[in-house]
């Protein structure tokens, strides 16, 4: 153990009587709970045996010291000495982790905390260059809650980080429950349980819970087993063994249930093998009848009342995987955006394109988007059209019209709850067709916009005029070269770059936009 790691945890169990009085309340909350609520009179779903508590620690612990992946906030958790950075370092971590996959985050965090390797630093940025650093890694309002919550940091609190997990919740915007108890455990030593997806999944196999996991009977109970659970002299490690054995180990499909640290704690496991026993000795009491005897399975004492236990029907194919469960999703919304990549020559004589910036709140806030018009099922195409030319117009000081806006194809892009297409057009603006430059509006060259905060779908749309661009150019050099081109090979042509063009879209076909809102309804009704 490095010098800094031992001292860290002297420093922790010293902590531990001043983050006392949080987990006391925690502690004493989850007992009331346990009088006041029916569900938890079986110990089906809890650990009622402290030696087993102590036990799963270990194993747990144990099994994470050999096997945790290192990781950059990891590091820098354990040797980092300055608490304000420490604390700072893992609250960007974890903001980046929401909804984001580790492998992905390495390279923004490294990138992120050379940059500005203290809040102060990052409070001093512009949202723009916030915005900036985290093009590409998706949910962009998290970037902006980072920003927002450093210059808060600075102006409320004298650049000094909130110490403790309620004032992590309290004065940081975009950190939860969640957010602020891994923060809280993992830089500062308080000793709190952190339920995250990976966590419920765990939790939920271990104690056989399998009612919807985002019902309010089934949170609750998940913290308070974490808070059980929690390694007081460990706290932050405990937690991210058990996010990792979630990540690695128990994980969604195909858990590894085999190289578990926690098998022998798992109910879900044990009730696995009991059935695939009972299922073999039926089969041999088919054949021997009166030498076979069925093991028990523990059950639920309350399972008829119980808000814990699967309200569906145990499925054999599932095996483990019966818990956790959820209710099924919402299905995305469906919305198709009319967009249009305008270009010019610049003074330097470079192409430039048109980019307006997005509103400060909602979906990709700040960032730079082509002018965009949100299609609606109840005007026509034609209408909506002109609508867009007319903003272009209107930012402009100019009249574009639809005879200007050339088709170039179709992108599709997938939010989390938003199922997006967009129809993107191109114009080309001659000299003298911007006469003025609205409010949030800029020209960007291209190895500017490469730099600029930009979503990705707005990548994608690029990424299809250029490949739609290079094979205009390819087909009129074909043209030129073919002083007598034959009607079978200009056919050929025509065929070829079709073809290019649907695989440009993804293959799919062009609809007309009353056909396409046409096909949804049939598709969803
Ligand atoms: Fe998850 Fe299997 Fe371990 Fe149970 S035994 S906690 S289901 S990996
Ligand atoms: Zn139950």
């Amino acid at each position: 153990m490095s010098k800094f790691r031992s001292a860290m945890v002297k420093g922790k169990k010293a902590r531990l009587e001043s983050v006392k009085t949080t987990s006391t309340r925690k502690r004493s909350k989850t007992s009331m709970k346990e009088e006041d609520s029916p569900e938890d009179l079986s110990s089906y779903h809890t650990f009622p045996d402290p030696a087993d508590v102590l036990q799963l620690r270990s194993q747990l612990l144990s099994w994470y010291d050999k096997e945790k992946r290192e990781l950059p906030w990891r590091t820098l958790a354990t040797t980092e000495s300055d608490l304000n950075i420490r604390t700072y370092g893992v609250w960007v971590s974890e903001i980046m982790l929401q909804q984001t996959q580790v492998a992905t985050v390495i390279d923004y965090y490294n990138r992120w905390m050379k940059r500005w390797p203290t809040v102060q630093q990052l409070a001093a940025a512009t949202l723009e260059e916030v915005n900036q650093m985290w093009a590409g890694l998706g949910y962009y309002s998290r970037g902006r809650r980072l920003h927002e919550g450093a210059q808060k940091v600075v102006s409320e609190l004298k650049g000094e980080m909130p110490r403790t997990v309620d004032n992590l919740l309290k004065y940081l915007p975009g950190v939860g429950r969640y957010t602020a108890a891994a923060v809280g455990s993992i830089a500062l030593g308080q000793v709190t349980g952190a339920v995250d997806g990976n966590v419920i999944r765990v939790l939920c196999r271990l104690r056989a819970i399998g009612a919807d996991s985002t019902s309010t009977a089934v949170t609750e109970a998940l913290w308070n087993l974490a808070n059980l659970l929690v390694d007081p002299i460990r706290p932050g490690d405990f937690n991210q063994a058990m996010m990792e054995l979630g990540a690695r180990v128990c994980t969604p499909k195909g858990p590894l249930c085999s190289q578990c640290p926690i098998q022998s704690h798992c109910r879900s496991y044990q009730k696995v093998n009991v059935k695939q026993e009972q299922t073999s000795k039926k089969l041999l009491g088919k054949l021997n009848a009166k030498t076979s005897v069925l093991p028990d399975i523990e059950e639920c004492l309350n399972s008829g009342a119980c808000q814990l236990c699967p309200s569906e029907p145990w499925n054999n194919e599932l095996g483990v995987q019966n818990f956790p469960r959820k209710p099924a999703k919402k299905a995305p919304r469906v919305e198709r955006t009319l967009t249009c990549i305008l270009t010019r020559i610049g003074e330097q004589g470079d192409e430039e394109h048109l980019l307006i910036q997005r509103p400060n709140k909602g979906l990709l806030a700040g960032l730079w988007e082509f002018p965009s018009v949100l299609l609606s099922e109840e005007k026509s195409d034609v209408k909506q059209k002109k609508a867009l030319c007319d903003d272009i117009s209107t930012l402009l000081g100019t009249l574009l019209t639809e005879s200007r806006l050339h088709y170039v194809g179709e992108v599709v892009h997938i939010f989390s709850h938003i199922h997006q297409t967009y129809v993107v057009y191109s114009a080309s603006l001659k000299e003298g067709d911007t006469k003025e430059q609205a409010e949030n509006t800029q020209w960007l060259t291209r190895s500017a916009l490469q730099e600029a905060a930009v979503s990705t779908g707005l990548k994608k749309i690029v990424k299809l005029f250029d490949s739609v661009e290079s094979l205009k150019g390819i087909s009129s050099q074909d043209v030129k070269k073919r002083s007598h081109p034959g009607a079978k090979s200009e056919k050929k042509l025509q065929t070829s770059r079709k073809a290019r063009m649907a695989a440009a879209n993804g293959g799919g076909k062009q609809l007309s936009l009353s056909s396409f809102f046409k096909t949804m309804k049939e598709e969803c009704g």
